[in-house]
């Protein structure tokens, strides 16, 4: 027995160029490599297998992710957007979204995409300076980004972009003018990221031989309060640590990844997680990768949880004592160092909380 799937992920693992800082599992390819065909055909026979087991049935929420799920094309969009409207009435989930590059965003693609069904679109923007985008190794520039958000408003309304600070030679200034132009551009949900150096990356390396600086966490912190103050002044709340939304804009798909919803991954490096009262498991196809007994799954859901503005509500906090009897004496720790306050009936991060993540939320786990 395990509870039905509400979220559906599907991973694009391709993307035209390989960006400097990216450690996700993605290889650059030419557009007409004939791998982009055979993921294609293969996502497709994916969808029919998962409809057919009734994995699909109670899914509400659908995202396309990558690597750049665009640089797919229509054609073989198409064919995987078409498998999946055999089985599953697109029109009637909450949300479907598709993860979006400047450069591979054109006015056809968006037409097609939008006439299959997909309602939300998030462009990886990083930034509107072409210094910064030069230093990220991202393939397209600031007008490019623009051009790429306008030609997405001639379809959807609810359009995200992210952002990244942190950057290297980012200045403030340049970050609070990538603010401002995300949301000149029409953008109705921003996230924002801080640059992490991961192993395996040219960052990594370039760092290791002092040819990069580290990002620094001062300028970090700073970039995020001054999103906060840009971002809250234009009319969007923070309802996540990293992502801003005008109200009705939030992400429905990623609130499930929060709230401990069961979801289904598609795709070479997708995770599912799978569960029922009792156990978690995150499973790559029939791989287990985590298994959680009850207790380390409610400890999981509190920490998921503050990382969201509505925190942990009381009638959830009542129910984790059953499995977590010390929960009191972590929150009251968490209330004296000034991460989390108690506020209409919800356990809340506070600013602080959220800029010291890891003490947070580490608090939580075992
Ligand atoms: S476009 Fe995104 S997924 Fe692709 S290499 Fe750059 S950061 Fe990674």
């Amino acid at each position: 027995m395990r509870d039905p799937f509400k979220a559906l992920y599907i991973h694009v693992p391709f993307c035209a160029q390989r960006c400097k800082y990216c450690d996700f599992e993605t290889c650059a390819v030419s557009p007409d490599d004939p791998a982009l065909d055979e993921y294609a055909e293969q996502m497709a026979m994916e969808v029919r297998a998962s409809a057919k087991d009734g994995l699909l049935d109670h899914v509400k929420t659908v995202y396309l992710g990558g690597g750049t799920p665009t640089f797919l094309g229509t054609k073989r969009l198409t064919q995987i957007l078409y498998a999946l409207s055999l089985y599953k009435s697109i029109g009637d989930l909450d949300e479907f979204t598709i993860e979006a590059n400047p450069d591979s965003l054109d006015e056809r693609l968006v037409a097609d995409v939008w006439a299959m069904g997909v309602n939300r679109i998030s462009i990886g923007v990083q930034s509107f300076d072409d210094d910064v985008l030069r230093v990220l190794g991202r393939i397209h520039d600031a007008a490019g980004a623009e051009r790429a958000i306008a030609c997405a408003a001639t379809r959807f309304d609810n359009i995200s972009v992210d952002l990244m600070c942190g950057v290297p030679g980012q200045s403030l200034a340049s970050f609070e003018d990538s603010l401002h132009r995300a949301l000149a551009a029409g953008a109705k949900h921003i996230s924002v990221y801080p640059l992490t150096i991961e192993p395996g990356t040219p960052f990594f390396e370039m760092v290791s031989r002092g040819e990069l600086a580290e990002p620094d966490d001062d300028a970090q912190a700073d970039a995020m309060e001054c999103a906060q103050a840009v971002l809250e002044a234009a009319g969007m709340h923070r309802y996540e640590v990293a992502s801003y939304a005008f109200d009705g804009y939030e992400c429905q798909h990623n609130i499930a990844y929060w709230t401990g919803v069961p979801y289904l991954g598609l795709g070479p490096s997708a995770v599912s997680m799978v569960q029922d009262d009792a156990r978690r498991m995150r499973k790559q196809y029939d791989m287990i990768v985590e298994d959680l007994g009850r207790a380390d799954m409610v400890a999981e859901d509190l920490m998921l949880r503050m990382r969201m503005s509505a925190g942990v509500d009381d009638g959830f906090y009542q129910r984790a004592l059953q499995d977590l009897p010390n929960l009191p004496q972590i929150m009251d720790g968490l209330v004296r160092d000034g991460l989390v306050e108690h506020r209409d009936g919800a356990w809340r991060p506070t600013a602080r909380g959220w800029l010291c993540g890891n003490e947070l939320y580490g608090a939580f786990m075992p």
